[in-house]
């Protein structure tokens, strides 16, 4: 699942279950369908299954404070016969995703340290969309990030930055 999180920075937490718990990445630039296109992915801490559900404001002076979007969610299979413990392990995985929004084939590569790389693999799902600008609403109710805000009690204003521009309608 990824949840898109306005923190003191916008970013992606791309997270997968595994062994109980979901192996984390924040991804600044969040992910991009297109192969060409390597995205920084830095390990952060575990976080317990359940956390997954959660959509909402994280009040201010605690970690991470702002707002949290379900961007998308889904199951995910690795490559036949890996042991995706000891492939993070070794820093690379592959793995294909069935989510709303990301679908097909991924791979995480360990550059350094936390430092990773996502990067979309090349198959049918690869495309060169803005997936963040053309899906920026939750997979779980359909909410922008200021929508999140608004009914949560959060910065709506800080929200809504994390939301692509309103189109300007023309007649
Ligand atoms: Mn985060």
């Amino acid at each position: 699942m990824v949840q898109k999180h306005r923190a003191r920075q916008l970013h992606y937490d791309f997270r997968l279950e595994i062994g109980g718990v979901l192996k984390s990445w924040s991804v600044p630039k969040g992910p991009s369908l297109d192969p060409s296109v390597k995205r920084l992915a830095v390990a952060v801490e575990d976080h317990p299954v359940d956390y997954a559900e959660f959509e909402g404001v994280i009040p201010e002076g605690e970690y991470g404070a702002g707002t949290v979007m379900v961007w998308d969610r889904g199951t995910y299979e690795p490559n036949n016969g890996t042991d995706v413990a000891d492939a993070l392990r070794k820093g690379q995985l592959t793995f294909t995703l069935h989510g709303r929004k990301l679908k097909g084939r991924w791979s995480l590569i360990r550059l350094r340290g936390r430092h990773w790389l996502l990067i979309k693999l090349r198959d049918r799902y690869a495309s060169s969309k803005d997936i963040s600008a053309a899906a920026p609403k939750s997979v779980l109710t359909g909410r922008t990030l200021a929508q999140i805000a608004a009914d949560e009690g959060g910065d709506v204003v800080k929200a809504a930055s994390g939301d692509p521009p309103r189109r300007t309608r023309r007649r």
